[in-house]
């Protein structure tokens, strides 16, 4: 296996660096975002080999080309641990469900925090411990969540030894499920914090604390959200795992995805670049349409985020498009400055007309609003008997907008449990849906919860005093 090189999108730094260096390091110091320097390619016949293969076979030789000798070791465990049957609650890990003629749904909500982050989250919490574990260092990992990314960060950190983790979470504004599946956790190097304010606001410590270099270098502090390119990488194989399903390579699957930070979809992409037959990769955006709004005028421009039934997309900026926009500079970083400056200093990118017909011909972007999300989610109930979560409910909304070929399977991605958001479940059902069983229990454990106001010194004092010099 030789060593596939990163860089940082926007240039910056010296020497290339390995897998574990990015999958420690999460954003480049230049402010980039890590990319591999040549995409990996599968040929039909290695797909074919591929056909039936175990979820985990198939993560192997799929992740493989990223990996670096000397951490080969290290990942075939953390592989076998995360994907070996048991941890996620379905045999198939990301099993295909058909919801109509051509049209199918990824469940990918049967890991441990019932949402799609398990997937990727799981594998980079048992890397992190591997990798630690050899060099002798111990992290912190701080991270602010409006939910998901929070209970599965913690999740897959909880039986880390060389990771204490502090998650920031505004109290009062996440859904009880959401809250509970992270503060009922009781591990003596998980830390939730409730802090006296909005997401934005326990975002902005999150970055404050990031900012203090003798903080940072006192802790040794890491980041788990989805700009860590091994988060990405861990996600390109339920693509291919749904294409080969559906016929790969012979025939071409078309994926729909609810999209908020663009790893997902991104992912996607990549699967498509590394060699998987792709017809089409369709965006949904809740009424937060800054994405669908790009495609449409070619112009990236936050507005202010509203709440909405699907609060996991409630979000302006879409972080990973950043590596989608490198490529289609032609991984030009002088070019991606430019408009990375824009976006700081104006508030806004623009791309050329020729960019925009090129991201066009990749993606297609629908925006889904409130009464279509409930509508989406009641039909869905009707015409098949299943409950599917407002996140869902998103992207299949915008797959079946942007439908075109029928000949063309469709899948959308079922990016979270129902139960997760029972109220806008119920609101479009009728239907309360149940907890799968093994959180019984949940609405009856203790709490472990920290409040503290809204103030980086706060936080700051509160994680040293919890991590000392280490
Ligand atoms: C995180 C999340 C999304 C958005 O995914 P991105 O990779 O940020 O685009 C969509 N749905 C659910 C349920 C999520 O938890």
């Amino acid at each position: 296996m030789p060593m596939m090189p990163y860089i940082s999108t926007r240039g910056g730094g010296s020497a290339p660096l390995s897998f574990s260096d990015v999958l420690m390091a999460g954003l480049a110091p230049d402010g980039g975002l890590y990319v591999p320097v040549r995409w990996p390619h599968m040929s039909p016949a290695d797909l074919a080999a591929l056909r039936g293969a175990s979820y985990v076979d198939q993560a192997r030789q799929i992740m493989a080309p990223f990996l670096d000798v000397s951490f080969a070791d290290a990942f075939e465990s953390a592989a076998q641990k995360t994907y070996a049957p048991g941890r996620f609650r379905h045999a198939a890990l990301a099993p295909l469900v058909q919801i109509g003629p051509n049209e199918w749904i990824l469940e990918l909500y049967h890991g441990p925090t019932l949402a799609f982050k398990d997937y990727a989250l799981q594998l980079l919490g048992a890397l992190f411990d591997q990798a630690l574990a050899r060099a002798g260092k111990k992290i912190t990992i701080i991270g602010a969540t409006s939910g998901d990314t929070g209970s599965a960060a913690i999740e897959a950190c909880r039986n880390c030894r060389n990771v204490t983790i502090f998650i920031l979470h505004p109290k009062g504004r996440v859904s009880e499920v959401q809250r509970r599946q992270m503060t009922t956790v009781d591990a003596p190097n998980v830390f939730n914090l409730a802090i006296d304010g909005t997401f934005d606001d326990c975002q902005s410590i999150v970055k404050t604390l990031f900012g203090d270099t003798a903080f940072r270098e006192q802790v040794n502090l890491s980041a788990v959200n989805s700009i860590n390119w091994a988060r990405i990488a861990a996600q390109i194989v339920y693509y291919f795992a749904a294409g080969l399903a559906l016929g790969a390579p012979a025939r071409a699957t078309r994926f729909a995805v609810p999209t908020g930070n663009f790893g997902n979809v991104y992912a996607a992409w990549c699967a498509g670049k590394m060699g998987l037959p792709i017809d089409g990769l369709v965006i949904g955006t809740n009424r937060n349409d800054i994405l669908t709004r790009f495609f449409e005028t070619g112009t990236m421009k936050p507005d202010s985020v509203v709440p909405t039934l699907s609060p996991s997309m409630d979000i302006q900026i879409s972080s990973n498009f950043e590596r989608y926009l490198f490529e289609r500079t032609n991984r030009d970083p002088t070019s991606l400055n430019a408009l990375m400056s824009d976006f700081r200093t104006k508030g806004s990118f623009s791309v050329p007309p020729d960019m925009l017909a090129a991201a066009r011909a990749d993606f297609t972007a629908v925006r889904c609003g409130e009464d279509e999300t409930l509508e989406t989610i009641r039909r869905t109930h009707k015409n098949t008997g299943m409950l599917i979560d407002p996140h869902t409910a998103v992207g299949l909304h915008a797959g079946l907008a942007a439908r075109g070929d029928r000949s063309v399977p469709l899948v959308a991605l079922a990016c979270a449990h129902p139960a997760k958001f029972p109220d806008a479940v119920e609101k479009a059902t009728g239907i309360r849906p149940p907890l799968p069983d093994f959180l019984n229990g949940l609405f009856d454990r203790p709490e472990f919860v920290t409040h503290l106001a809204n103030t980086p010194d706060v936080v700051r004092d509160f994680i040293v005093r919890r991590t000392g010099d280490i």
